[in-house]
């Protein structure tokens, strides 16, 4: 599949300045900023600085040095929050059945409270 990325979204803004973040790490390939509606206690963003849609897209295109950023960037948030003792989730949605609301690639890390079901249950 053919990924097309809209250089109009909102982190697409973030990364060129044009909107404010709560940035809690920057490294050559990957920032990483606060969720503006936190659903946890620690709630962060991490986005790749290329183009990369989603999930697949990046694990499809992106480079060797930009993959090894990325996933190293995870790990630093994770120690210098303190995750490794209670645990926390990480939550890449993508796409129409993903729920995907925002359509450049984002890991969110969630913490800080017992998170509950991986997903909602139907009745
Ligand atoms: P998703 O539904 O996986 O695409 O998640 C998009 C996330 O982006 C949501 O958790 C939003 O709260 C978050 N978000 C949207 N706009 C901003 C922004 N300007 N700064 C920080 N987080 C944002």
């Amino acid at each position: 599949m053919a990924y097309t990325y809209d250089s109009e979204n909102i982190f697409a803004k973030i990364l060129r300045g044009e909107i404010p973040n709560k940035t809690v790490l920057e490294t050559e390939h990957t920032l990483a900023f606060l969720d503006i509606q936190p659903q946890a206690p620690t709630h962060i963003l991490v986005i790749p600085k290329g183009p990369y849609v989603c999930f697949d897209h990046f694990a499809q295109e992106a480079s060797e040095p930009e993959i090894t950023d990325y996933v190293r960037a995870i790990g630093e948030i994770c120690k210098a929050e303190g995750l490794e003792e209670n645990g926390f989730r990480l939550i890449a949605n993508a796409g129409r059945e993903g729920v995907q609301d925002v359509p450049h690639l984002h890991v969110h890390i969630l913490a800080g409270r017992v998170l509950g079901p991986m997903l909602a249950r139907a009745k």
